[in-house]
């Protein structure tokens, strides 16, 4: 174990990181690990909550960030900020400017948006892949994720080793913490549930729920065109686009509520129009005033 130990400092110190490791507390938990072996080692959700926290930081240094006023946010306000208090849980949301189509949330209520994604989704189904994506943080599997991230970086081992009340992660392990959020395997079952519940998101709050189909339509047919290369991530971890889509299909027909959906325009480059807290069933007009 020491061995191990000193042979990760070593790793450390030649790659330089040296400047940013996150202090996360596991305290008592990680020496009660050392007495128990891993495997009895718990991972509470405030700890995923917090080694989530510190991965997405680090992410949100490391992308180009959509500013405050910055057409994508507005946007991004505008369909998704009244939705920010999930069941138990708060989202906090960034709109990172990459032409990468994807979205992931973690653990600690993150979510986050690839404008790649937003050009090429309307309201209405941006919703419907941010709705998914929250169903993991609701159904606990980004939970569930980032612990076995940490398992595999092996941050006990130097959690044991350094037998302390704190656990540091370095910004090198945080680093392959957030990749892997980012790629999260997720099983079939864990897909088709936050499937569900965002179709149940889009019903509960008067969306069109038939744009979950055509949100998954818009994926399978990306991947298999020219442009399959900026979705690879995004399919790499939600293959299946066309069985899921067939699935939504089949859930809005038992709902009554099937009708083949039609794309509404995809407006990134305008200021959004005022936000107001009205329902969301209200349709706004498109304004073209210029910036
Ligand atoms: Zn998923």
């Amino acid at each position: 174990m020491k061995k191990k130990f000193i042979v990760l400092g070593v790793l450390f110190a030649t790659f330089g990181f040296t400047k940013m490791n996150a202090q996360i507390n596991f305290g008592d938990k990680a020496i009660g690990a050392v007495q128990k072996g891993i495997t009895g080692f718990t991972f509470s959700n405030a700890d995923a909550a917090a080694l989530s926290k510190a991965a997405v930081d680090k992410m949100d240094t490391e992308h180009e960030v959509a500013s405050a006023t910055d057409p994508y946010t507005l946007r991004l306000n505008r369909v998704f900020g009244k939705y920010t208090a999930g069941d138990g849980f708060t989202l906090n949301y960034k709109v990172y400017k990459l032409k990468e189509v994807n979205a992931f949330a973690t653990a600690d209520g993150s979510v986050r948006v690839y404008t790649g994604l937003m050009d090429i989704m309307d309201d209405n189904e941006l919703l419907a892949v941010i709705g998914h994506e929250i169903g993991h943080v609701a159904n606990h599997d980004s939970q569930d994720a980032i612990k076995a991230a940490y398992k595999k970086e092996a941050l006990m081992d130097a959690a044991a080793s350094q037998s302390t009340t704190i656990a540091t992660v370095t910004d090198s392990q945080l680093g392959k913490i957030g990749s892997a959020i980012i790629d999260s395997k997720f099983s079939r079952k864990q897909e088709a549930q936050a499937d569900l519940y965002s179709y149940n998101f889009l019903k509960k709050n008067g969306y069109d729920v038939n744009a979950e189909e055509s949100a998954f339509r818009i994926l399978a047919k990306m991947s298999e065109g020219t442009e399959a290369s900026f979705i690879d991530q995004m399919m790499s971890s939600h293959p299946d686009s066309k069985q899921r889509a067939e699935d939504a299909k089949k859930r809005a027909e038992k709902d009554g509520l099937y009708k083949p959906y039609v794309q509404q325009k995809i407006v990134n480059t305008a200021p959004a129009a005022k936000t107001t807290t009205k329902k969301a069933t209200t349709t706004k007009k498109t304004t073209t005033k210029k910036k």
